[in-house]
């Protein structure tokens, strides 16, 4: 089992009650252990004491930590400060279970050194008479240099029982570095990796057999990167991964702000898939997408399965799965964008496109609703916008029989658009009208059956977030499907043009639903458990 231990900064005398009250919490919520750090802590008078009544009144078995300023911690005071504290975490009633010590300071020939190592001996018995200890190294600059020599050093200690490395990860790449540490433990080991990109670290410890990791009670941690217990056993279900449990991802630049996880994550949950999706960013350019990509499928014991690839990597997938060997999808090729990428049980990839049934399921259903007999086929379409989006949104219309015409606001891109798929999508198909391309500009008072608003105009945060790209002269009625592919807002410019039109309305949240369930679809072979999962208006969030 790997425990969850929450960290508890004690900087004062007069924090303990408080301090006592969050490691509560922490056990409530499912925690294990509770660190006590008491870097300042240590520095006060009365610092004996106040560990004492700390790990007597453990609601946990405790780990007491006294961090130096060295390896990001608090605590610059004397050698004989700390073995105050080491001796209130021994001769306490129980004592701590474990005393985290830096290897540095273990290795040190002064008192706290020696200290530590006469602590070790006892506690490595084994019988109770005195905590055991945890040595320890730290790197909040990146990847510390001498890693495996460092870690192999720490194992070799017959004494101390437990090895702990954490850094700070410069990449997503480091995280499979923290689990081949593990693989080839030689004793109990936490390799945990800090930041932005170590979340999976944290998460998949038990899939490698970490001794712990590490997560919050609150808004406070001690260390960037750490879930709440609450998020870790609830929503990464952490106590059902193990050394099974396929990964998958999301891979994009910027991918902080992406949904895919929680949803992906939820879907996994209700369905009892074991297989967890972490947001990786990949870095903007094809070598870092490659680099990230090779990194996860070459570490076999991750079991990674696929991704989500979204912006700016939809090309790069196709690229990626083809010089791979892999199998792209005939309408990816066809779009010239993938946005899922799976792993066959062989470890062939494929590439696939989902934005497509993303835009068409979701309209096919409005027109059933509108009461169209032949669905989307012959209906005149209008796609605002030539981005990936677009692309989508065009290829779907013109798979489900539409007569579509691109505008953009830059003329000629929607031209080349129209120009590229007429020769791909269409094939020589002589019964699909050919996909029409205007400028926004020159766009008359046609009238439309279904209009999709595929541009990032409306996107909360943007800088067009109140712009509603489709002009006045287009008309809209009850007669008409409107759809927007922005899902932040709910209610965007266009939408509540379209809703004073008394339009049928189709918002961006039903795509990123329908894209990502055909996503669940490729990866597990059946439908997801819930596809009516709604969403908090304010924040855009999934309601989970
Ligand atoms: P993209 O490739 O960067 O394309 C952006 C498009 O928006 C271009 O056609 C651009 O026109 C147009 N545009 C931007 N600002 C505009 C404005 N003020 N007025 C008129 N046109 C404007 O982006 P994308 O991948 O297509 O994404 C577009 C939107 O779709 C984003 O908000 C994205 O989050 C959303 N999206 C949603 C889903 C979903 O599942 N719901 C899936 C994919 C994307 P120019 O060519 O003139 O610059």
């Amino acid at each position: 089992m790997t425990f969850i231990a929450v960290a508890v900064p004690v900087a004062r005398t007069d924090q303990i009650s408080a301090a006592l009250e969050t490691a509560r919490l922490a056990k409530r919520q499912g925690a294990d252990l509770v660190e006590w750090r008491v870097d300042s802590l240590a520095q006060e008078p009365g610092a004996a004491s106040a560990v004492t009544r700390l790990v007597q009144d453990a609601p946990l078995p405790c780990i007491v930590t006294v961090r130096h300023v060295a390896e990001g911690g608090g605590f610059c005071g004397t050698d004989e400060q700390r073995q105050q504290v080491w001796t209130a975490a021994c001769t306490a009633h129980p004592p701590a279970a474990y005393v985290d010590v830096e290897w540095t300071t273990y290795r040190s020939d002064g008192l706290a050194g020696e200290h530590a190592r006469d602590m070790s001996r006892l506690g490595g018995l084994g019988n109770g008479s005195g905590p055991r200890v945890i040595l320890s190294f730290h790197d909040f600059d990146g990847r510390p240099a001498g890693l495996s020599t460092r870690i192999a050093e720490m194992w070799s200690d017959p004494s101390s029982t437990v090895t702990k490395v954490v850094w700070t990860a410069r990449t997503p790449r480091d995280n499979t570095e923290a689990f081949e540490v593990l693989a080839r433990r030689a004793k109990p080991t936490i390799a945990l990796c800090m930041g932005e990109h170590g979340l999976m670290s944290r998460v998949l410890a038990p899939k490698f057999g970490g001794f712990l990791t590490y997560a919050r009670s609150d808004a406070q941690g001690t260390a960037p990167g750490q879930p709440t217990v609450e998020e870790l056993v609830q929503q990464w279900g952490f106590r059902s991964i193990g050394p099974q449990t396929r990964v998958y991802g999301i891979l994009a630049h910027p991918v902080g702000h992406s949904r895919s996880p929680a949803l992906h994550n939820r879907w996994f949950r209700e369905g009892r898939v074991d297989a967890r999706l972490f947001a990786i960013a990949a870095g903007p350019t094809w070598e870092s997408f490659k680099a990230t990509l090779l990194e996860l499928l070459s570490l076999d014991t991750l079991h990674f399965s696929g991704c989500a690839v979204s912006l700016p990597h939809k090309l790069n997938a196709i690229r990626f799965v083809e010089e791979c060997g892999g199998v792209v999808d005939a309408m990816a090729r066809r779009i010239g964008a993938a946005n899922t990428i799976s792993v066959a049980a062989d470890g062939t990839l494929h590439a696939s496109n989902s934005d497509l049934v993303g835009v068409r399921d979701p309209l096919l259903r409005a027109a059933t609703a509108q009461g169209w007999a032949d669905g989307l086929t012959g209906r005149r379409a209008l796609v605002i916008g030539a981005g990936g989006a677009g692309r989508a949104a065009v290829a779907a219309l013109v798979s489900a029989g539409a007569e579509v015409t691109i505008v953009n606001r830059t003329a000629d891109r929607a031209r080349s658009l129209a120009a590229e798929l007429n020769s791909s999508l269409r094939d020589g198909a002589t019964a699909v009208p050919p996909i029409a391309a205007r400028s926004l500009r020159d766009l008359g008072a046609t009238r439309f059956d279904v209009i999709v608003q595929a541009t990032s105009a409306g996107m909360a945060g943007g800088k067009d977030a109140d712009v509603n790209p489709l002009p006045e002269r287009v008309s809209m009625t009850d007669a008409t499907i409107a759809m927007d592919v922005v899902y932040t807002p709910r209610e965007t410019p266009f939408l509540r043009r379209a809703e004073r039109a008394g339009a049928h309305l189709v918002g961006g949240w039903s795509m990123f639903v329908a894209q990502a369930a055909q996503q669940h679809r490729l990866w597990t072979g059946n439908d997801p458990p819930n596809l009516d999962v709604s969403m908090d208006i304010s924040t855009g969030a999934p309601s989970l």
